[in-house]
Order: C-alpha cells, then sequence, then structure tokens
C-alpha cells in the first residue's frame, strides 16, 4: 500500500472531532463497488454540525487537502473510495430527522439520516419518502442525493431528485449556502438544488436538506407474473403503458438472479418460471389497476398471482431488495447500471443475452422496468483477484449497447471512478468542457472528491 504524507496539521486546531486509527481508515478506504484506490486515506473527520463541516472545509481548502464526503459507503462505483493523502468526511453523526411537517407535505433532515428512517418516521404521519433504493435500510439521505439514487417506487414516484426540494450545502472553502426552497413550486433563479443532486460530492457538501413526502397509499395490490423468457417479461412490462396504469413498481429479474435469490434467502421463485415481473399498484383505486395489469400480463405469463396481502408483498420485494447482496455470494461482481429508453427494454435484454455468450461470461439480470434502468450484473469466477479481460470487454459492450439504444451509461448510480473513461462519449466534448468548468467554479481548488465523476 503506498504511503503520502499528507499535510493534516490543520485537523488539530480544527476542534472537530477525527481519526487516524488503522482500522477506521480501512473501512472507510473502499465503498460498496469493492474498488480500492492506492494507498489508505490520511484521516477520516466525523463532524457533528454543519458548522464543523464549513470548518473542515475551509482548513481543507487552504491547505489543499482532498476530502472525500462520505455517507454509508454503499456506492457501486468507486464514488465514496478515499486513498492516500485524503481525508475522509463521514457524515454519519449529521443523522436527526429536523422536522416531519404533515401539512405541507415536506420533510428536514441531516445527511446522515437512513433512508428507510424517515420513510418509518414519515410514516407516523400517514406519509412516505417514496424513494427507495435496494439500500434503503443501509444508506443514507446524503448519499442518495449525492447519487440521485432511484429505486423500486421510482416507476411511480421518480427518483431522488423529484423529492428533493430544497439543501443546505457547504461549499470548497467553508460557505454555506441554501438553494431552493420549501415550498412545493418555485422556480426563482436558477436550479442549483438540481445541480447538486447526483453531483457525487464533487460540487459541495450537503448538509441539510428538504424534502418532498407523499401521502401513504390506502392500499397496495402486488401482481407477480411468471414468463418464459426476460425479453417476454419485459415486452409484458411495456404493454402496462397502454393499458393506461400507472404503477408504483415493476421489477424484472430473471432466471440466474432468482437463482441466486433462492440459493442465499431460501425461497423458490425459480421454480415459477426463467423470468419474474413484480408489478405493484398503490392507492385507492391499487385493487382495480392491478386486476387491469393482471389482464394485460396474463397475456403472456406462464403464471399469475395478484395479493393485497401487505406481508405477502413484503415478502416479494424483500427478495428483489436481497437480489444483489445475493448475487455477491457467488463471486465479486461487476454491478452494471445502464438505461435504455423503456420501448428498447426487451431488446436489450436479447443484446445483453448475446453479449454474455459472446464473451463466455455469466451475467446476471435485473431492472426496473418501469423506467428502462437495466443491472447487467457480471460475475466472474470467485477465483479472479482482478477484473479478467473477458469481464471487462463485456462491461464496455453493455456500454456501448446502452449508447447506441439511444440511453445512459448509468441509470441511478452514478459515474464514480469506474465510468469515468466513459463519460466523454456519452456526453459529447462542449458538454463535457462545459461540466468541467463547473466544477472549476464551485472547487478551484479541486479538493472535493477529486477524480470523481467526470
Ligand atoms: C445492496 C445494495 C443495493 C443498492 N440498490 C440501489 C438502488 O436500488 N438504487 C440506487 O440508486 N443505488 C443503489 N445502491 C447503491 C447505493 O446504495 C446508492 O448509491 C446510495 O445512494 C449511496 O448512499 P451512501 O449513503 O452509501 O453514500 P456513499 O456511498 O457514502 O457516497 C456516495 C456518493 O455520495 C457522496 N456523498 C455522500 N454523502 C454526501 C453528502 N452529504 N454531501 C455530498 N456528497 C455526499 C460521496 O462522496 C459519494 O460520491 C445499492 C447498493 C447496495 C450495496
Amino acid at each position: 500500500m503506498t504511503s503520502v504524507v499528507a499535510d493534516i496539521g490543520w485537523l488539530a486546531g480544527s476542534g472537530v472531532p477525527w481519526s487516524t486509527e488503522p482500522g477506521v481508515l480501512d473501512s472507510r478506504r473502499t465503498d460498496r463497488s469493492g474498488w480500492a484506490p492506492d494507498g489508505r486515506p490520511a484521516a477520516v473527520v466525523f463532524p457533528r454540525t454543519p458548522a464543523d463541516v464549513q470548518r473542515v472545509l475551509e482548513l481543507a481548502d487552504h491547505a489543499r487537502t482532498p476530502v472525500v464526503p462520505r455517507g454509508a459507503g454503499t456506492a457501486l462505483t468507486g464514488a465514496s473510495t478515499a486513498g492516500a493523502g485524503v481525508v475522509v468526511l463521514d457524515l454519519s453523526r449529521l443523522n436527526r430527522i429536523i422536522a416531519i411537517n404533515p401539512g405541507d407535505g415536506t420533510a428536514v433532515t441531516e445527511p446522515g439520516v437512513i433512508t428507510a428512517d424517515l420513510d418509518r418516521a414519515a410514516g407516523e404521519h400517514g406519509l412516505r419518502y417514496a424513494p427507495d433504493p435496494a439500500s434503503v435500510e443501509i444508506s443514507t439521505i446524503g448519499g442518495n442525493i449525492a447519487t440521485n439514487a432511484g429505486g423500486l417506487r421510482c416507476a411511480k414516484y421518480g427518483v431522488t431528485r423529484d423529492s428533493v426540494l430544497g439543501l443546505d450545502v457547504v461549499l470548497a472553502g467553508g460557505r454555506l449556502i441554501s438553494t431552493g426552497r420549501a415550498t412545493l413550486k418555485g422556480v426563482a433563479g436558477y436550479d442549483l438544488t438540481g445541480l447538486f443532486v447526483g453531483s457525487e460530492g464533487t460540487l459541495g457538501v450537503v448538509v441539510g436538506a428538504t424534502l418532498r413526502l407523499r401521502p401513504l397509499p390506502l392500499l397496495t395490490a402486488t401482481v407477480a407474473a411468471s414468463f418464459a423468457s426476460l425479453a417476454d417479461a419485459a415486452d409484458a412490462a411495456v404493454a402496462l403503458t397502454a393499458a393506461r396504469v400507472q404503477p408504483a413498481v415493476a421489477e424484472l429479474l430473471d432466471a440466474a438472479t432468482l437463482a441466486a435469490i433462492d440459493a442465499a434467502q431460501g425461497t423458490s421463485l425459480r421454480a415459477a418460471g426463467p423470468a419474474l415481473l413484480i408489478v405493484q399498484a398503490d392507492g385507492a383505486g391499487a385493487a382495480e389497476e392491478a386486476s387491469l395489469i393482471a389482464g394485460v400480463l396474463g397475456r403472456t405469463a406462464t403464471t399469475l398471482r395478484t395479493t393485497t396481502s401487505p406481508d405477502e408483498a413484503t415478502v416479494l420485494l424483500a427478495a428483489r431488495r436481497q437480489a444483489l447482496p445475493s448475487i455477491e455470494r457467488l463471486g465479486r461482481p461487476l454491478i452494471e447500471d445502464i438505461a435504455v429508453p423503456r420501448s428498447r427494454l426487451a431488446e436489450a435484454i436479447r443484446e445483453i443475452e448475446t453479449i454474455a455468450r459472446r464473451h463466455g461470461v455469466p451475467i446476471c439480470t435485473m431492472a426496473h422496468a418501469g423506467d428502462g434502468n437495466l443491472h447487467p450484473i457480471i460475475v466472474p469466477d470467485r477465483s479472479a483477484t482482478e477484473i479478467p479481460a473477458p469481464v471487462r470487454d463485456a462491461a464496455a459492450d453493455l456500454f456501448d449497447l446502452a449508447l447506441r439504444l439511444g440511453g445512459t451509461l448509468t441509470g441511478e448510480h452514478g459515474v464514480g471512478t469506474l465510468k469515468r473513461a466513459w463519460l466523454g462519449r456519452e456526453l459529447g466534448p462542449v458538454q463535457h468542457d462545459l461540466q468541467r468548468q463547473l466544477k472549476t467554479l464551485f472547487d478551484p481548488h479541486e479538493i472535493l472528491n477529486p477524480g470523481k465523476a467526470l
């Protein structure tokens, strides 16, 4: 491991708790991508207030010390990794839900709040925080905002950006700004809130958020349908739009993913068929919508089950949320995250199958069918110590496929370090350059999460 001696003398005078204990440093070096940078971070700082964050960013900017903001470290892209010479800004102690305002349908929180905790707190007022990444129990609001996380319910409620009304952000150098507003509408000035959402900690550090809450649905109905192939299941999901229904959830899982879940969780999902589509409708008309959904899916499904039992639905969605940890038990997977126009979902799935065959690599595929977001997960042999060439080549083909079909390199996980090489191709030189200029405007000394996202 490289050892770079960083100037962190300024930390001693900051008044903010920090640690250089090797175990603490090592636990913040990588994220769930498993990608490890060169060396070990110089220190981990634990701010307790926005003022602590201001102090750290002021001193770090002065000393030109790189700072990596960190929520829970569940990023799948290397976005929250921290190598030699870096100070990690661990935001987990900024974890208060400051207010739930039922009348306004809003919540005000600190960034270190675990997302599911906010949703549960909103539930006590008959409300919900809608964005629910599969990592909802282990990731933070700040991390979700910085990656613009998507989730299962995004088919109806949109991604994190659609629930962020305003942000408190500490800029490089330590100034604190408040963007957006506490109202549900408002268009004064440029949309800096939207700019910070998804900026992967490269433009500023989120220390507070005003978030939109939605009514907790009166009723939820779930349809689980098996199909002879994943492409058939995708076609059926797309056909739902013609039936004028708006599913809240539409999740696709292929045979390899179902087998991995069964092996890890003791379920028997694969036995029903090689592809599973889970569709959920919510709201007062959920039962009626579910019956319309069942009518459409029933045209091509091999088995079909509808339930309004919350327990049964919870079991099905919990299985979906465990898909990634279940696949991780098979080896160290390369988790991809492309999105294509929804109408091209089945085409993308067929091409992914061809890519797997061409490179001789196993690919487990799941998808948020409602928004055309696919997760082809390449699982190299367990013995591989680094990413084997066929896996790298298959990943390159997946990115190429996404762009060719008019899609994107990342639907929700972000660019991090692992997709930077491809970003220029998606953005084009003019926009890529404009985005670099924005980075320089907000962070002239490049101290915020350098080497990530752009
Ligand atoms: C099992 C599993 C399932 C997952 N499912 C999904 C899914 O369904 N949808 C999805 O979108 N993602 C998913 N992810 C990926 C990951 O959980 C999300 O990217 C999540 O938003 C990261 O949150 P975090 O708190 O762990 O952030 P971290 O990993 O700590 O950080 C992520 C990025 O945000 C920045 N950051 C963190 N906090 C702040 C802050 N306060 N201010 C500024 N920048 C900050 C970091 O610098 C980094 O760039 C999954 C991951 C796992 C392990």
